[in-house]
């Protein structure tokens, strides 16, 4: 099945009636794991979301994973896929096989990233790598299949590592510059960020859509840890309410979906082009979101 031009059909197309919807999901590590990623894509299913990506251990710890699950969501789902790929710590050659590996199998949406340092790379691993950056990866697949749709990241409260929000905005328009299709955000909780961000973007010019990433809240910890490994600002109202909860694990998660729920109506009444989750791989939470906000499967 090739699925050429979908996602960015589906963005430029995008009429009144729904917004564009992603899904995304990691590769599990094991066979317990893979049946609930399974599950949770079936259950996600029939919101007929318009793309779901799978993503991709920076450093290459779950390449075969990704390269595997990416093509068999979109055989045996019938759903257009779109696969995540690194490029830290990565050859060029390896960075060639999984293109050409997902060209060969009608794959044609590609997240391009640079990825993290962890634990398991060589300090050195960035150096190492064929290409420092996401600008370069994106460069290098937009010459070499010129007919993908390329994704890149964007990040409306500021990558930790940027020199300054200007020089960040600058780079991402680089980023856009040298080929990138579509972006899609970090999560935030302060939609202010990405509206600044977005106009920030349309006042210099670049029209590409910008989709935000939404990150549902079902455990305070589990946020915190996230939002300080990206530099997500977890404001004082979203602490507050989040606090009511306390130790009850339900009343967390009901909170987490009301938030969401009223953070995307506030984008969408704002319209953005569309709203990609991280599932985490679970579909309760995702689709209770989807269900609040009336876009029953069906
Ligand atoms: C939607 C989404 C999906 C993701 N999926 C994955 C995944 O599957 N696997 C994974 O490992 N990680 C993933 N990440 C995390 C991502 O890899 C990290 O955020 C990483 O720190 C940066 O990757 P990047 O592609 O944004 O890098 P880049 O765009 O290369 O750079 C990150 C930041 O560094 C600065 N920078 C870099 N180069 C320059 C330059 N030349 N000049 C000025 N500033 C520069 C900029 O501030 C830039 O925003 C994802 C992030 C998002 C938002």
């Amino acid at each position: 099945m090739n699925y050429s031009g979908c996602v960015m059909d589906g963005l430029l197309h995008n009429n009144a009636k729904r917004p564009l919807i992603s899904f995304e999901f990691f590769p599990p590590k094991t066979a317990k794991g893979e049946e609930r990623f399974w599950e949770a894509l079936e259950g996600l299913a029939p919101y007929r979301p318009d793309f779901i990506s799978v993503t991709y251990g920076a450093g290459g710890g779950d390449r075969e994973n990704t390269g595997r699950l990416v093509c068999q969501v979109q055989e045996k789902l019938g759903l257009p896929a779109m696969a995540h790929l690194t490029c830290i710590g990565e050859d060029q050659a390896v960075l060639e096989r999984m293109l050409d590996h997902y060209r060969d199998n009608g794959i044609t949406h590609i997240l391009a990233l640079r990825g993290d340092r962890s634990d398991r790379m060589a300090p050195d691993a960035l150096e190492k790598g064929a290409f420092q950056s996401a600008r370069q990866l994106t460069a290098f697949i937009r010459r070499r299949h010129p007919d993908f749709r390329i994704g890149v990241a964007a990040y409306p409260e500021v990558h930790p590592e940027a020199a300054s929000p200007e020089a960040d905005l600058a780079y991402f328009q680089d980023k856009i510059r040298v080929g990138a299709d579509f972006a899609i955000t970090q999560f935030f909780y302060e939609n202010a960020a990405l509206y600044r961000f977005t106009a920030a973007n349309r006042s210099a010019g670049v029209t590409v859509p910008i989709i935000p990433g939404i990150m549902p809240i079902t455990d305070f910890k589990q946020i915190k840890r996230f939002a300080d490994l990206c530099g997500a600002v977890l404001p004082d109202w979203l602490v507050t309410r989040l606090a009511e909860a306390r130790e009850d694990v339900e009343a967390m998660q009901r909170i987490g979906i009301q938030v969401a729920v009223e953070q995307c109506r506030d984008l969408l009444r704002q319209g953005v082009p569309g709203l990609h989750f991280f599932t985490l791989n679970r579909s309760d939470v995702t689709s209770a979101i989807l269900d609040g906000l009336g876009l029953k499967p069906g």
